[in-house]
């Protein structure tokens, strides 16, 4: 009985901090989207204050109180029930908060701050050596608070763990061994490929409205509900859930680049139809909480790449697009235009990478911050090492380095270990897939014929709905048999490219 009574009371406490954090998403959303852009110092003491009272309510000691009383209770004898699953991940995010110094917390938050804005005028101005001093005092404060935090193998597994749970970099490695061994030949024979797509369709005159009616409406018929979500414009696209029934995607269009909006748009839907998918029920809990930013990415990465596309996907949508964009698409045929959407080409830019380069460019971020968290790397030598990787696992050089190291915020935002995810999303997309597959039959016809439901139900059950139930290695392993692998990926990369290039 005092158990339950403990269990009502954590409950109630990470639901009013739930509640505080969407407040919070909710103003992050608009300041995005709609903001004023005089609003911004209001909206940043608005931000500090309910970053404030969250952190209050999520270290509060009577949390560590009631989590005692629960461990080792009867309430927690299956491990895989809601509420072991819940006192589990109160724990593990109670210990994580409460292991950092306060001071460590202040001067991250202070150094970030700075640091994001020295990287803007950095990037601006092409010139690293402005944005190094910040980066030396961000790997130096990461490496405080992975000494904070504890590991076991390397400081940078404390980093990793914030964002995949469970992941450790050594294997890691040897999963990025076999990308890189497997993809460099693979670009290289399609940058020397006879065969390669018109890709000047991707770039006609298409009228930002029409872009976005066409987006909204295939996002529908994959299955995001506009009755529970909507979809607006930003500079950088990202999802944000506010609450159960209410979860908000974002896209950019440009006039001349198909791609931008429209791909850009399946991506944050795979993000929002994980969110819609998840229990209701349990929202405001860990139960109700995606489990991994790796998993989350793996449904953004399914929707835009495994499903979006495929050709069946586009037999059923070119048509569909002919009748939205009118006389742009009126002399290109599908099989032109499902090419043109797939086509490969080594580049500088992360972002805008196609599926099969897409990870090298992590795999150069990976490489690279681990050695700086190590010590092996200093800071002065980071666009000499990127621009040797670059060109060694690409084949392509940075002109300077705004089109090299500076590329990416993640370093200025004090997000070190967090790239992995973006490809562990790719990996475990395709082992989803796969299964998918052997479960539900041919996908392709379905997809054809404009039926996405079952796949999404089959997601639904079981993925979206066990929210953090599982550790992502172990949700794979329970939907697929085996533990994350690379080989999934690789092969249906091999062979859907291997075809369109005939190489
Ligand atoms: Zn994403």
């Amino acid at each position: 009985m005092r158990a339950q009574a403990a269990y009502d009371e954590l409950i109630r406490r990470a639901r009013e901090s739930s509640l505080l954090d969407s407040c919070a998403t909710l103003l992050a959303w608009d300041e995005e989207t709609y903001m004023p852009r005089a609003g911004a110092a209001h909206r940043g003491e608005q931000q500090a204050l309910l970053a404030g009272l969250h952190h209050e309510r999520v270290t509060h000691p009577r949390i560590s109180e009631l989590l005692a009383e629960l461990e080792g209770s009867a309430l927690t004898q299956d491990p895989l029930s809601a509420t072991a699953v819940n006192v589990r991940e109160l724990r593990r995010s109670y210990n994580r908060l409460t292991r950092l110094p306060r001071r460590l917390v202040e001067e991250l938050a202070r150094i970030v701050s700075l640091a994001q804005q020295e990287w803007v005028v950095a990037r601006e101005k092409a010139t690293f050596s402005r944005f190094r001093p910040w980066l030396e005092k961000i790997i130096a404060l990461k490496r405080r608070q992975a000494e904070a935090i504890g590991y076991e193998d390397c400081p940078y597994d404390a980093l990793l763990d914030e964002y995949e749970p469970d992941a450790r970099s050594r294997a890691l490695a040897g999963l990025f061994e076999v990308l890189r061994r497997e993809l460099v030949p693979l670009v290289a024979a399609i940058t020397y490929a006879g065969r390669k797509p018109d890709v000047a369709v991707l770039h006609r005159d298409y009228p930002l409205e029409r872009q976005r009616q066409f987006g909204e409406q295939v996002a529908s018929a994959l299955g995001f509900d506009f009755q529970s979500g909507r979809l607006d414009t930003t500079t950088h696209p990202f999802f944000a859930t506010i609450g159960p029934g209410d979860c908000r995607i974002t896209t950019r269009y440009s006039a001349h680049c198909f791609n931008d909006g429209f791909f850009g748009i399946l991506h944050e839907v795979g993000h929002g139809l994980y969110e819609q998918g998840l229990d209701a029920a349990h929202h405001g809990t860990p139960m109700g909480e995606a489990a991994s930013l790796g998993l989350h990415e793996s449904q953004s990465r399914l929707w835009e790449n495994t499903v979006g596309r495929s050709y069946a996907f586009w037999q059923h949508f070119f048509p569909r697009a002919r009748r939205t964009f009118g006389p742009i698409l009126e002399d290109f045929a599908l099989d032109e235009f499902h090419f043109a959407v797939n086509h490969v080409e080594a580049s500088l830019n992360r972002v805008q990478a196609d599926e099969v380069t897409y990870n090298l460019h992590i795999l150069v971020r990976f490489e690279l911050e681990r050695a700086l968290l190590d010590g092996e790397l200093k800071a002065v030598d980071v666009p000499d090492a990127w621009n040797e990787k670059s060109r060694y696992y690409l084949g392509v050089t940075p002109e300077n380095d705004a089109e090299g190291c500076l590329q990416d915020g993640h370093w200025g935002a004090g997000l070190v270990g967090y790239f992995p995810t973006y490809t562990l999303g790719n990996v475990y997309a395709a082992q989803f897939y796969a299964r998918a597959a052997e479960e539900l039959g041919d996908l392709d016809e379905a997809f054809a014929r404009g039926q996405f439901g079952p796949f999404l139900d089959w997601l639904r059950v079981k993925i979206h709905r066990h929210g953090s139930r599982y550790r992502a290695a172990e949700l794979i392993k329970h939907v697929t048999g085996a533990l994350p692998d690379p080989q999934p990926l690789v092969k249906m990369l091999q062979t859907k490219y291997k075809r369109l290039y005939r190489i």
